[in-house]
């Protein structure tokens, strides 16, 4: 990324909130030169996970951090950008359905926020900073204890009328277990985390994987139908988008090879339709980090878009 028009020099701090901490990152940015991250941090979320409790919590990581130029914030929801509402927030106490995140971190902090889904940020960063650097258009997959996604093309985010990039809920077998959003067989509800775990009788998606490795017959056969399941999601990707590279992280791509042997082996068998040079999936590069660091350079871009 050369830089970010209209901004000649920043600091933006980037919030990402996830089920039991909260990461920060201050990012710099100078025009014709890429942002750089100066800073990260973790922070735990003290139990209280309401609104009130962690609007708390951000306010302190921005005192602490000093009020920066530009806010982030990237949320594990649904999101309403235009008004700045978290809409479904799973894995989370009800009031943050429909509540207006936005307004009430402006409140606390005396700045607003820019706000994104922390899938999105994760796409955001790996194709600015990360493993899709460099691509013109690119497909991220964030997949955790569910699978998230996002688009992004020459360096913005993608969102089509509001969502698109919602990997997760791509069907893959109509037949297939019930899923979170109330369809049935969606990817997320067959490769998500939380779903290999069940299927293959483990406490951890590190511990079926392990299990798996070993030989044990019930975990093997959960990580291939989670496998079969994502690369069939992909192949409807590459059909619909030809992106030029897949970006895959989250907890579960930990996993490292014994994740993505498998998946490239049984998407190249998916896509006969371009040549099997231009199927191209990268692990991601940022760990842990990209959603504070997406949800910094979203407050960048957001600043430099026209009004
Ligand atoms: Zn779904």
């Amino acid at each position: 990324m050369e830089g970010v028009p209209g901004v000649s020099s920043a600091v933006a701090l980037g919030l990402d909130l996830g089920g039991s901490s909260v990461k920060a990152c201050l990012l710099g940015s100078r025009a014709r030169a890429a942002p750089k991250v100066l800073r990260t941090e973790t922070w735990p979320l003290d139990g209280d996970r309401s609104p009130v409790g962690v609007i708390g919590t951000l306010q302190s990581i921005v005192e602490h951090f000093g009020v920066p130029d530009l806010l982030g914030l990237a949320i594990p929801a649904t999101i309403d950008p235009g008004r700045g509402l978290s809409l479904v927030m799973p894995n989370f106490p009800a009031e943050w359905r429909g509540f207006a995140v936005v307004d009430a971190v402006h409140s606390a902090v005396g700045l607003r926020p820019t706000l994104i889904n922390d899938a999105k940020a994760f796409s955001v960063a790996e194709t600015t900073l990360g493993a899709g650097r460099g691509w013109d258009l690119v497909a991220c997959l964030v997949l955790g204890t569910g699978v998230g996604g996002g688009i992004v093309h020459h360096g913005r985010l993608w969102t089509g009328s509001g969502t698109a990039g919602e990997f997760g809920h791509i069907i893959v077998d109509p037949e297939g277990p019930r899923c979170g959003c109330g369809s049935r067989g969606c990817v997320e509800a067959v490769a998500g985390g939380e779903a290999i775990e069940v299927a293959a009788g483990r406490p951890t998606v590190e511990d079926a994987f392990r299990a798996a490795g070993d030989g044990d017959v019930r975990a093997a056969h959960a990580i291939d139908r989670a496998t079969s399941a994502l690369a069939s999601a992909m192949a409807s990707i590459t059909a619909t988008l030809a992106p030029d590279v897949f970006v895959v992280g989250g907890g579960v791509a930990a996993a490292g090879d014994a994740l993505l042997g498998p998946l490239r082996g049984k998407l190249l068998e998916r896509v006969n339709i371009i040549p099997p040079s231009q199927v191209r999936v990268h692990l991601a590069s940022l760990g842990r980090e990209a959603g504070s660091i997406g949800a910094a350079l979203n407050s960048i871009h957001d600043s430099a878009q026209p009004d």
